[in-house]
Protein backbone atom coordinates (compact mmCIF):
# COMPACT_ATOMS: atom_id res chain seq x y z
CA UNK A 1 0.00 0.00 0.00
CA UNK A 2 2.75 2.51 0.49
CA UNK A 3 4.52 1.62 -2.75
CA UNK A 4 0.82 2.37 -4.25
CA UNK A 5 0.73 6.02 -2.75
CA UNK A 6 4.49 7.06 -3.34
CA UNK A 7 3.47 5.91 -6.78
CA UNK A 8 0.08 7.93 -7.10
CA UNK A 9 1.95 10.88 -5.13
CA UNK A 10 4.66 10.31 -7.80
CA UNK A 11 1.75 10.61 -10.50
CA UNK A 12 0.60 13.94 -8.99
CA UNK A 13 3.65 15.54 -9.11
CA UNK A 14 5.07 15.17 -12.52
CA UNK A 15 1.20 15.55 -13.56
CA UNK A 16 1.50 18.99 -12.57
CA UNK A 17 4.89 19.53 -14.21
CA UNK A 18 3.61 18.01 -16.99
CA UNK A 19 0.21 19.83 -17.33
CA UNK A 20 1.88 23.30 -16.87
CA UNK A 21 4.15 22.72 -19.76
CA UNK A 22 1.46 21.46 -22.00
CA UNK A 23 -0.66 24.32 -21.47
CA UNK A 24 2.01 26.48 -22.49
CA UNK A 25 3.68 24.46 -25.58
CA UNK A 26 -0.55 23.98 -26.81
CA UNK A 27 -0.48 27.71 -26.61
CA UNK A 28 2.94 27.84 -28.47
CA UNK A 29 1.89 25.59 -31.20
CA UNK A 30 -1.62 26.40 -31.73
CA UNK A 31 -0.38 30.16 -32.27
CA UNK A 32 2.24 29.02 -34.39
CA UNK A 33 -0.15 26.98 -36.52
CA UNK A 34 -2.44 30.07 -37.31
CA UNK A 35 0.57 31.98 -38.87
CA UNK A 36 1.31 28.58 -40.98
CA UNK A 37 -2.30 28.84 -42.15
CA UNK A 38 -1.96 32.42 -43.29
CA UNK A 39 1.73 31.58 -45.01
CA UNK A 40 -0.32 29.08 -46.64
CA UNK A 41 -3.54 31.06 -47.70
CA UNK A 42 -1.68 34.33 -48.77
CA UNK A 43 1.12 32.95 -50.85
CA UNK A 44 0.93 31.97 -54.56
CA UNK A 45 4.01 30.00 -54.01
CA UNK A 46 3.04 26.26 -54.55
CA UNK A 47 6.02 25.37 -52.82
CA UNK A 48 6.03 27.32 -49.86
CA UNK A 49 2.30 26.34 -49.93
CA UNK A 50 3.50 22.58 -49.62
CA UNK A 51 5.93 23.30 -47.10
CA UNK A 52 3.91 25.03 -44.69
CA UNK A 53 1.69 22.58 -45.25
CA UNK A 54 4.22 20.35 -43.68
CA UNK A 55 5.08 22.21 -40.75
CA UNK A 56 0.85 22.35 -39.80
CA UNK A 57 1.42 18.67 -39.97
CA UNK A 58 4.73 18.60 -37.50
CA UNK A 59 2.34 21.03 -35.22
CA UNK A 60 -0.14 19.02 -35.02
CA UNK A 61 1.79 16.09 -33.70
CA UNK A 62 2.97 18.24 -31.33
CA UNK A 63 -0.94 19.61 -30.60
CA UNK A 64 -1.52 16.05 -30.24
CA UNK A 65 1.07 14.96 -27.78
CA UNK A 66 0.46 18.13 -25.56
CA UNK A 67 -3.50 16.52 -25.69
CA UNK A 68 -2.57 13.41 -24.32
CA UNK A 69 -0.44 15.11 -21.51
CA UNK A 70 -3.01 17.24 -20.25
CA UNK A 71 -5.61 14.92 -20.52
CA UNK A 72 -3.27 12.65 -17.99
CA UNK A 73 -3.51 15.22 -15.09
CA UNK A 74 -6.90 16.24 -15.58
CA UNK A 75 -7.71 12.92 -14.29
CA UNK A 76 -8.95 14.53 -10.88
CA UNK A 77 -11.72 16.07 -12.10
CA UNK A 78 -13.36 12.65 -13.50
CA UNK A 79 -17.48 13.26 -14.15
CA UNK A 80 -18.90 9.02 -13.84
CA UNK A 81 -22.00 8.58 -16.25
CA UNK A 82 -23.69 5.40 -17.41
CA UNK A 83 -22.37 5.39 -20.61
CA UNK A 84 -24.01 2.67 -23.89
CA UNK A 85 -20.62 0.81 -24.85
CA UNK A 86 -21.68 0.35 -27.84
CA UNK A 87 -23.56 3.60 -29.05
CA UNK A 88 -20.65 5.60 -27.88
CA UNK A 89 -18.07 3.50 -29.32
CA UNK A 90 -19.74 3.23 -32.52
CA UNK A 91 -20.11 7.29 -32.15
CA UNK A 92 -16.41 6.84 -32.37
CA UNK A 93 -15.28 5.10 -34.95
CA UNK A 94 -14.62 7.68 -37.52
CA UNK A 95 -12.74 9.87 -35.71
CA UNK A 96 -10.87 6.63 -34.30
CA UNK A 97 -10.44 5.57 -38.21
CA UNK A 98 -9.32 8.79 -38.73
CA UNK A 99 -6.67 8.89 -36.08
CA UNK A 100 -5.16 5.96 -37.02
CA UNK A 101 -4.81 6.74 -40.35
CA UNK A 102 -5.48 4.73 -43.91
CA UNK A 103 -2.85 1.61 -43.40
CA UNK A 104 -4.38 0.66 -40.17
CA UNK A 105 -7.77 -1.32 -40.43
CA UNK A 106 -9.92 -0.74 -37.81
CA UNK A 107 -12.76 -3.47 -36.81
CA UNK A 108 -15.90 -2.76 -34.25
CA UNK A 109 -18.55 -4.46 -32.40
CA UNK A 110 -21.59 -4.71 -35.68
CA UNK A 111 -24.17 -2.58 -34.79
CA UNK A 112 -27.09 -3.15 -33.24
CA UNK A 113 -24.65 -5.03 -30.28
CA UNK A 114 -26.35 -5.90 -26.92
CA UNK A 115 -26.80 -3.22 -24.72
CA UNK A 116 -23.96 -2.93 -22.07
CA UNK A 117 -24.18 -0.25 -19.66
CA UNK A 118 -20.77 1.06 -17.88
CA UNK A 119 -19.62 3.32 -15.29
CA UNK A 120 -17.98 5.61 -16.68
CA UNK A 121 -16.52 9.48 -17.38
CA UNK A 122 -16.88 9.82 -20.88
CA UNK A 123 -14.10 11.95 -22.17
CA UNK A 124 -11.42 10.13 -20.82
CA UNK A 125 -13.30 6.96 -21.89
CA UNK A 126 -12.78 8.58 -25.33
CA UNK A 127 -9.10 9.19 -24.79
CA UNK A 128 -8.63 5.63 -23.55
CA UNK A 129 -9.64 4.48 -26.41
CA UNK A 130 -7.42 7.30 -27.90
CA UNK A 131 -4.48 6.16 -26.92
CA UNK A 132 -4.71 2.67 -27.35
CA UNK A 133 -5.79 2.44 -31.01
CA UNK A 134 -2.50 5.05 -31.58
CA UNK A 135 -0.26 2.22 -29.35
CA UNK A 136 -1.57 0.14 -31.47
CA UNK A 137 -0.91 1.88 -34.74
CA UNK A 138 2.09 2.57 -33.54
CA UNK A 139 2.99 -1.24 -33.14
CA UNK A 140 2.48 -1.80 -36.72
CA UNK A 141 4.51 0.62 -38.82
CA UNK A 142 3.89 -1.61 -42.14
CA UNK A 143 -0.11 -1.35 -41.39
CA UNK A 144 -2.08 -3.94 -39.82
CA UNK A 145 -5.18 -4.94 -37.79
CA UNK A 146 -7.03 -2.99 -34.63
CA UNK A 147 -9.78 -5.22 -33.60
CA UNK A 148 -12.09 -3.62 -30.80
CA UNK A 149 -14.63 -5.67 -28.78
CA UNK A 150 -16.93 -5.73 -25.56
CA UNK A 151 -18.04 -8.47 -23.46
CA UNK A 152 -19.81 -8.94 -20.20
CA UNK A 153 -17.92 -11.09 -17.35
CA UNK A 154 -19.25 -11.47 -13.67
CA UNK A 155 -16.49 -11.94 -11.24
CA UNK A 156 -18.18 -14.38 -8.60
CA UNK A 157 -15.24 -13.75 -6.59
CA UNK A 158 -12.84 -11.16 -6.41
CA UNK A 159 -9.70 -11.54 -8.72
CA UNK A 160 -6.76 -9.41 -8.23
CA UNK A 161 -7.39 -5.89 -7.62
CA UNK A 162 -10.63 -6.16 -9.27
CA UNK A 163 -13.32 -6.76 -6.33
CA UNK A 164 -16.45 -9.63 -7.08
CA UNK A 165 -19.01 -7.95 -9.86
CA UNK A 166 -20.24 -7.34 -13.35
CA UNK A 167 -18.16 -6.26 -15.46
CA UNK A 168 -17.91 -4.43 -19.35
CA UNK A 169 -14.56 -5.37 -20.31
CA UNK A 170 -13.73 -3.33 -23.81
CA UNK A 171 -10.37 -4.98 -25.57
CA UNK A 172 -8.05 -3.11 -27.87
CA UNK A 173 -6.52 -6.27 -29.88
CA UNK A 174 -3.82 -5.77 -32.63
CA UNK A 175 -1.38 -7.60 -35.06
CA UNK A 176 1.47 -5.53 -34.18
CA UNK A 177 5.08 -6.09 -32.81
CA UNK A 178 3.91 -7.39 -29.36
CA UNK A 179 6.26 -6.25 -26.18
CA UNK A 180 8.73 -8.94 -24.49
CA UNK A 181 7.82 -9.41 -20.34
CA UNK A 182 10.03 -6.68 -18.99
CA UNK A 183 7.89 -3.78 -21.09
CA UNK A 184 4.52 -5.41 -20.29
CA UNK A 185 5.65 -5.16 -16.79
CA UNK A 186 6.37 -1.54 -16.70
CA UNK A 187 3.78 -0.07 -19.41
CA UNK A 188 1.35 1.35 -17.36
CA UNK A 189 3.92 3.44 -15.64
CA UNK A 190 4.10 7.25 -15.93
CA UNK A 191 6.69 8.36 -18.83
CA UNK A 192 7.50 4.74 -19.37
CA UNK A 193 7.79 4.72 -23.54
CA UNK A 194 10.04 3.01 -25.76
CA UNK A 195 9.22 4.93 -28.56
CA UNK A 196 12.06 7.50 -30.07
CA UNK A 197 12.13 11.60 -28.19
CA UNK A 198 9.33 13.45 -29.40
CA UNK A 199 7.16 10.39 -30.64
CA UNK A 200 6.36 8.85 -27.26
CA UNK A 201 5.21 10.48 -24.14
CA UNK A 202 5.26 7.31 -21.90
CA UNK A 203 1.31 9.01 -20.39
CA UNK A 204 -0.88 7.21 -22.97
CA UNK A 205 -0.78 3.86 -20.56
CA UNK A 206 -0.62 5.79 -17.55
CA UNK A 207 -3.80 7.31 -18.61
CA UNK A 208 -5.72 4.33 -19.62
CA UNK A 209 -4.89 2.97 -15.99
CA UNK A 210 -5.93 5.53 -14.01
CA UNK A 211 -9.51 5.77 -15.82
CA UNK A 212 -9.82 2.11 -15.21
CA UNK A 213 -9.69 2.32 -11.42
CA UNK A 214 -11.65 5.65 -11.78
CA UNK A 215 -14.45 2.98 -12.55
CA UNK A 216 -13.93 0.80 -10.26
CA UNK A 217 -11.93 -1.46 -12.70
CA UNK A 218 -8.49 -2.21 -14.05
CA UNK A 219 -7.23 -2.88 -17.27
CA UNK A 220 -4.56 -5.73 -18.42
CA UNK A 221 -2.36 -6.30 -20.74
CA UNK A 222 -1.70 -9.65 -23.02
CA UNK A 223 1.11 -9.68 -25.31
CA UNK A 224 4.45 -11.66 -26.50
CA UNK A 225 6.64 -10.40 -28.99
CA UNK A 226 5.66 -11.23 -32.49
CA UNK A 227 1.89 -12.14 -30.69
CA UNK A 228 0.84 -9.12 -31.05
CA UNK A 229 -1.16 -7.04 -28.54
CA UNK A 230 -4.54 -6.91 -26.50
CA UNK A 231 -5.46 -4.30 -23.78
CA UNK A 232 -8.54 -5.12 -22.06
CA UNK A 233 -10.39 -2.06 -19.98
CA UNK A 234 -12.28 -3.80 -17.30
CA UNK A 235 -14.97 -1.13 -16.10
CA UNK A 236 -17.83 -1.69 -13.44
CA UNK A 237 -21.46 -2.25 -14.85
CA UNK A 238 -24.58 0.00 -14.95
CA UNK A 239 -27.56 -1.21 -14.43
CA UNK A 240 -29.15 -2.72 -18.13
CA UNK A 241 -31.93 -0.47 -18.12
CA UNK A 242 -30.59 2.80 -16.67
CA UNK A 243 -30.62 6.11 -18.33
CA UNK A 244 -27.42 6.07 -20.49
CA UNK A 245 -25.19 9.03 -22.21
CA UNK A 246 -24.06 8.37 -25.71
CA UNK A 247 -23.28 11.91 -26.57
CA UNK A 248 -19.34 12.17 -27.48
CA UNK A 249 -18.98 15.42 -25.84
CA UNK A 250 -15.25 15.35 -27.32
CA UNK A 251 -15.63 15.03 -30.57
CA UNK A 252 -18.55 17.99 -30.11
CA UNK A 253 -16.27 20.60 -28.49
CA UNK A 254 -14.41 20.90 -31.74
CA UNK A 255 -11.25 19.50 -29.55
CA UNK A 256 -9.11 18.60 -32.83
CA UNK A 257 -6.71 15.49 -31.32
P1 LIG B 1 3.87 5.96 -25.35
O1 LIG B 1 2.86 5.45 -26.34
O2 LIG B 1 3.94 7.45 -25.35
O3 LIG B 1 5.21 5.32 -25.46
P2 LIG B 1 2.34 4.45 -23.41
O4 LIG B 1 2.22 4.57 -21.92
O5 LIG B 1 1.06 4.53 -24.16
O6 LIG B 1 3.33 5.58 -23.86
O7 LIG B 1 3.06 3.09 -23.78
C1 LIG B 1 4.27 2.72 -23.11
C2 LIG B 1 5.04 1.70 -23.92
O8 LIG B 1 4.32 0.45 -23.93
C3 LIG B 1 5.25 2.04 -25.38
O9 LIG B 1 6.35 2.89 -25.57
C4 LIG B 1 5.44 0.68 -26.01
O10 LIG B 1 6.77 0.20 -25.79
C5 LIG B 1 4.55 -0.22 -25.18
N1 LIG B 1 3.25 -0.44 -25.84
C6 LIG B 1 2.07 0.14 -25.52
N2 LIG B 1 1.09 -0.31 -26.32
C7 LIG B 1 1.66 -1.19 -27.18
C8 LIG B 1 1.15 -2.02 -28.25
N3 LIG B 1 -0.15 -2.01 -28.60
N4 LIG B 1 2.05 -2.82 -28.89
C9 LIG B 1 3.33 -2.85 -28.54
N5 LIG B 1 3.87 -2.10 -27.54
C10 LIG B 1 3.04 -1.29 -26.87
Amino acid sequence: AEAALVQAQKMEAVGQLASTMAHDFNNILASLMGYLYLIKRRSSDQQIRDLADKAVKAADRGKRLTARVLTFSRQGEAAVTMLDVHATLAGMQEWLAHSVGPSTQLTMPPEGSQRLVALVDLSQFELALLNLVINARDAMPGGGHIDIQVREETLEAPEGELPAGRYVVVSVKDSGTGMPPEVVARAFDPFFTTKPAGRGTGLGLAQVINFTHQSQGAARIESAPGQGTCVSLWLAAGAPDAAVATLPRFLDSGHDV
